[in-house]
């Protein structure tokens, strides 16, 4: 960019929204939360806590349980009790009215939820009111529609489902990866315990008293929070059937190593690196909004986050300008504001774990540009930041980072895009932009990751299966094949 073109970025920046905060007023966080067992929260006074803060300011949120593994034993109990005396035992159709009220209970909660989501993780209100709550319910409106049709879905005439469900989530989309999990093992007729992360329990707290006023009966669902001793106790648990995990890679590992001897079913989504692939033949107006969305929705933190660009050289330049002036815009700050596109890294953790691979990418050679936007104070920040200039021995072009970054690589033919794209450990998903159905398809054809779109990036839905291959795991979410995870097949 030109140092005029700059000038005038830099004064059309300054041009100042009002501030629009969404009020917290509709959420009510109780001091203190117990864990939710056989359809009651226990006593908080009875277990050992841990705080729950607001990545944005650092304030204190609440105090939460941290579940021990008699913790997690009582609530796999509980659900081996539902799960035999009424769950596995009640009609389809009446197991979808559970379902459908959950749902329709998430729409009337949904300002409430977004709040919280928003307060708890630090992803901007626009993004937990217009994605995380509605796609939450949308899930489960779905699967409800499934629960009495299970004979119609490919998976034999009386697939039967497997029992206890442990499930395992991380802390990028407390609310949808929730409900991910359960929608599909409830409508199979599968009981849960769910163990959200240790730093966005409360949105999962939510859904329990939602449980509660859907009336779902005990044991059904349990919520047990803690860290990862809580994880690991819910994973060796003998009492459990199958283990759903999605988070890292590291983790995901463990766990199918500590349980590759047993007869527990597994399915993994971890990691990515995904590569977002631009042909110059690419609508370049659109493209440039995908690449956005693909790395700085949710800050970046999305295990399929478009984290590769991968530019064919002869738009190169082009691109790179409009990516520079196009993130300048990007507004980052206050989660709570309703025109905030940015908002804050969900951990101090995590935002080491940014720094460092940042730092690495500019000690290994790449070329860093970060936004010149203001940062808040207090709380977790990283300003939008692109790499030109990486090689593929990167660090910032291998490792997951999970944040705000985006790293440019360049491609002159459809065979080195392809070769460019499968050069990772991972495979969850990747992006192909062209004008050309045959190429995007002969691309598409090639490309090792479990989810490819076209034209676009980080688009979501309840009837379209999600997952990876290689490091990026095993095993479908959401559709059809969601289902399969929870059935006896
Ligand atoms: P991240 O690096 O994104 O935090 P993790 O894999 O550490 O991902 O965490 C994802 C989820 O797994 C969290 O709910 C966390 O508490 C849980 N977890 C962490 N360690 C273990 C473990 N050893 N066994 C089971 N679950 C774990």
């Amino acid at each position: 960019m030109s140092e005029l073109q700059h000038q005038t970025w830099s004064r059309l920046n300054d041009l100042e929204y009002a501030p629009a905060p969404e009020s917290r007023d509709i959420v009510s966080i109780r001091p203190n939360y117990g864990l939710f067992i056989d359809g009651q929260f226990t006593d908080p006074g009875s277990h050992q806590g841990f705080q729950t803060i607001n990545p944005a300011t650092e304030a204190p949120l609440a105090t939460v349980a941290l579940g021990s593994a008699a913790d997690v034993s009582r609530a796999v109990i509980s659900a081996r009790r539902a799960y035999d005396q009424v769950w596995s035992q009640m009609p389809g159709k009446e197991r979808a009215k559970y379902l459908f009220r959950i749902a329709r209970l998430i729409q009337e909660r949904s300002r409430e939820l977004a709040v919280v989501e928003t307060l708890d993780n630090g992803k901007p209100i626009r993004e937990s009111r217009d994605v995380d709550v509605p796609l939450a319910a949308a899930h489960f409106f779905y699967y409800a529609g499934w629960a009495d049709k299970l004979e119609h879905a490919g998976f034999g005439a009386q697939p039967r489902p497997l029992g206890v469900a442990g499930q395992i989530i991380p802390w990028n989309f407390p609310l949808l990866m929730a409900a991910w999990k359960l929608a599909p093992a409830l409508a199979a007729g599968n009981t849960c315990v769910l163990k959200p992360a240790e730093t966005t329990p409360l949105s999962a707290l939510i859904l329990a008293e939602i449980l509660q006023q859907a009336e779902i009966p005990p044991g059904v669902v349990n919520i047990v929070t803690g860290d990862g001793s809580t994880g690991a106790a819910l994973v060796s648990h003998p009492g459990v059937d199958k283990i759903a995990f999605t988070g890292s890679t590291e983790i995901g590992r463990r766990i199918q190593r500590e349980l590759a001897p047993s007869g527990t079913h597994v399915t993994l989504e971890l990691g990515g690196k995904g590569a977002n692939i631009i042909f110059e033949d690419a609508p370049l107006d659109q493209a440039i909004e995908g690449i956005i969305d693909g790395i700085f929705f949710n800050q970046g933190h999305v295990c399929c986050a478009g984290s590769r660009l991968l530019v064919q050289e002869s738009i190169a330049d082009e691109v790179q300008r409009r990516l520079v002036r196009r993130i300048e815009q990007l507004r980052v700050g206050d989660p709570m504001d309703k025109n905030t596109d940015v908002g804050a890294i969900n951990s101090a953790e995590q935002l080491s774990r940014i720094h460092e691979l940042v730092d690495a990418g500019v000690a290994e050679g790449a070329s860093r540009y970060s936004t010149t936007c203001t940062l808040p104070d207090k709380g977790f920040w990283f300003a939008p930041t692109v790499f030109t200039e990486v090689s593929q021995t990167h660090r910032i072009a291998r490792e997951e980072i999970f944040g705000p970054v985006l790293s440019v690589l360049t491609f002159r033919t459809p065979e080195e895009a392809v070769a460019k794209a499968n050069n990772t450990t991972y495979g969850l998903a990747c992006g192909v932009w062209s004008e050309k159905g045959s190429r995007t398809l002969w691309v598409a054809e090639r490309l090792r990751a479990g989810v490819i779109w076209s034209n676009t990036y980080n688009k979501f839905d309840p009837t379209s299966p999600f997952g990876g291959v290689r490091e990026s795991g095993f095993g479908r979410e959401g559709g059809r094949h969601g289902l399969e995870a929870y059935l006896n097949v």
